[in-house]
């Protein structure tokens, strides 16, 4: 098919919210990658029933589309390869329900996850799942992700919480799964299926979250060590205390060094590593768990702080929310890998990567999300260097190797996506790959969903 006859043909489907000018195109050819594609066009649904007639065209004309949302994604996922229709589910935004009577709130998947969250405080509610990127990912991206973040470790994932799903399947048709109930054994699980696919199986266009009531109070206790190993022997003891921090979150040093270069916060420039605790529920719980934790800190030679009023609490948070945009600040096309251990071996993950740095001669940056085992490993490289980014390259695969020996996992929380796809036989066996390629054929025979993704 010529690109006029193209571009006159999809235009027919939703006319006035198809994009095909260059310009436009450039613009949702990226995310928080360095990947990079160019689309054939980039449809604007803003309902359902737009999303089946595209998908139901794309299928018919044998064209790739690819689910967006806000493009945050570190992996690559939302990328086009090939000829791909952008399917960007922005004006899909409407908060459809809070249902207060069965703790539900019902919303499309471009949705902002920050949006719901300050929606959800005005009634006393909370939506736990709050990655860093909170103020500008999309809900239908963090289901299509199972994103995670700081609160995880004691409230779990995005999959935790969803209940029910909307999916436009790869042909047009709706497949309707789960909904507002709280427990539901009919069958297989078809809506954890979809949590964490990628969009590799289908659009989802419609969310049911389970909702919490907010905590009564929450404390905030920043502390300070001069060794990294002291921060790394902290996080293991207070995860195998009989305490569950709301949250425990870890900086090193050149993620301090890079965050005060990007903005002055005020964060200890001499300290080798940084825990960001909190402790949350009732009253005499909080304070409890906040003397417990800082015990164990103290105990392994951390100076602690307590962050005593809501302005010294956001003002920490968003210092940790800008460790990402400060080291991309410092290296553009810096490699962020997303790696998890099991609790009990984050000290020797950290040992790890201190070798792999000095192997390679590369500075890493290292933080994350310590109280799941999640470490968010940054190796500063720069692609114009093409000696350092090819040693930098042979870090990754001792870092995932390390991992796995380790008996981790290579992504806790960002997918597989573009970036990932050729380490995934280092942790997948051959029957679990091949059983997943079948399940992706059952949903998408024709291959048009997300295709390149995942699989090498
Ligand atoms: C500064 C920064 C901090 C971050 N911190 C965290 C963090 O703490 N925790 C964390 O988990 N992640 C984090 N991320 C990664 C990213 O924000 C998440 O993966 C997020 O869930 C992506 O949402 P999005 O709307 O941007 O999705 P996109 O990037 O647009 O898409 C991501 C994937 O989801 C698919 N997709 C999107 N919408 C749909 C849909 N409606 N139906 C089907 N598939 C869909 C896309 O095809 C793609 O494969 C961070 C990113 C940045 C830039």
């Amino acid at each position: 098919m010529s690109f006029g006859l193209f571009n006159k043909k999809i235009d027919n489907i939703l006319p006035g919210r198809v994009l095909t000018d260059r310009e436009d195109l450039v613009c949702y050819g990226f995310d928080a990658s360095s990947r990079e594609g160019m689309p054939l066009a980039v449809v604007k649904p803003v309902e359902t029933d737009d999303v089946s007639r595209v998908a139901a065209y794309a299928f018919n004309n044998n064209h790739p589309i690819v689910p967006r949302g806000a493009g945050t994604g570190m992996t690559g996922g939302s990328v086009p390869l090939k000829k791909s229709i952008i399917l960007s589910l922005e004006g899909m935004n409407r908060i459809l329900d809070i249902d207060e009577k069965n703790m539900v709130a019902c919303v499309e998947p471009g949705v902002i996850n920050a949006h719901l969250q300050e929606q959800l405080e005005e009634k006393g509610l909370f939506y736990p799942p709050d990655p860093a990127s909170m103020k500008f990912c999309t809900l239908g991206g963090n289901v299509a992700e199972n994103a995670g973040g700081p609160r995880a470790v004691k409230y779990g994932v995005t999959k935790d919480y969803v209940l029910g799903l909307e999916t436009v399947l790869p042909h047009g048709r709706v497949l309707n799964t789960g909904g507002k109930n709280y427990k539901d054994v009919v069958g297989y699980d078809l809506t954890r299926l979809m949590v964490g696919s990628e969009g590799t199986l289908g659009v989802i266009t419609k969310i049911f979250l389970k909702v919490l009531p907010l905590p009564e109070e929450i404390t905030t206790l920043l502390c300070t060590f001069s060794k990294l190993d002291d921060a790394a022997r902290t996080v293991t003891s207070i995860t195998a205390s009989s305490i569950i921090p709301r949250t425990l979150e870890i900086m090193d040093h050149e993620s301090i060094l890079a965050i005060e270069s990007y903005k002055t916060y005020g964060l200890p420039l001499d300290a080798d590593a940084l825990l960001l605790i909190e402790a949350d529920g009732s009253h005499s719980a909080v304070s409890n768990d906040a003397e417990k934790i800082a015990d164990i800190c103290s105990f392994n030679n951390g100076k602690v702080n307590v962050a005593d009023d809501i302005y010294s609490r956001n003002r920490i948070w968003e210092a940790r929310r800008s460790i990402s945009q400060a080291l991309y600040n410092i290296k553009p096309s810096k490699i962020n890998e997303d790696i998890v251990v099991p609790r009990g071996r984050v000290p020797d993950m950290f040992a790890e990567l201190r070798n792999i740095s000095e192997r390679y001669n590369l500075k890493i940056a290292n933080f994350g999300h310590a109280g799941d085992g999640n470490i968010h490993v940054n190796i500063m490289t720069d692609k114009s260097n093409q000696e350092e980014y090819d040693r930098a390259k042979k870090a990754v695969r001792d870092i995932f190797e390390s991992t796995v020996k380790l008996e981790g996992t290579i992504s806790g929380e960002h997918g597989i996506g573009l970036t990932k796809k050729d380490f995934i036989d280092m942790e997948l066996s051959e029957v679990s790959i091949k059983l997943m390629k079948e399940v992706k054929n059952v949903f998408d025979p024709k291959g048009i969903m997300n295709p390149g993704k995942i699989f090498p």
